[in-house]
């Protein structure tokens, strides 16, 4: 079975995945926006049998934005880490691995809620590093 780790951005919180994945899941909605402050919430969907603490399990903090909808951040960094609040799954934030997936995104939810700039422009410019 392939393990891959993943963590926050000041290291106090560290999990890590068993298995492999068909892919990664974007939510566009109003709340996932707002709480991400970006396009939406990119998910990894993990059977809760596959995924493991390594370090920092109690260093979140968990904001209950409504009775369905929390988020949980590191105590320190604040980095969106995975949620919890599932009996069957843990919901892992994406961009928090540090291993390559070898998978792409799979679904688009909520499309309908897309900020009207989540689209790349016919001119969209890539930088392999910074823009300058
Ligand atoms: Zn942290
Ligand atoms: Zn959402």
């Amino acid at each position: 079975m392939t393990i891959r780790t993943g963590g926050c951005l000041c290291g106090a919180r560290r999990y890590e995945v068993e298995g492999d994945f068909d892919g990664v899941w974007v939510c566009h909605c109003s709340l996932c926006r707002k709480a991400t402050g970006s396009v939406g919430n990119a998910i990894l969907i993990v059977p809760r049998a596959h995924f493991r603490w390594l370090a920092g399990e109690d260093h979140g903090v968990t904001f209950a934005l409504r009775q369905s909808y929390t988020i949980t951040r590191c105590k320190t960094c604040g980095t969106p880490l995975p949620a919890e609040t599932d009996e069957k799954n843990v919901y892992v934030t994406a961009g928090t691995l540090d291993d390559p997936l070898g998978t792409g995104i799979k679904t688009h939810m909520f499309c309908a809620s897309r900020a009207d700039w989540d689209h790349d422009r016919s001119d969209v410019r890539y930088f392999d590093e910074r823009s300058d």
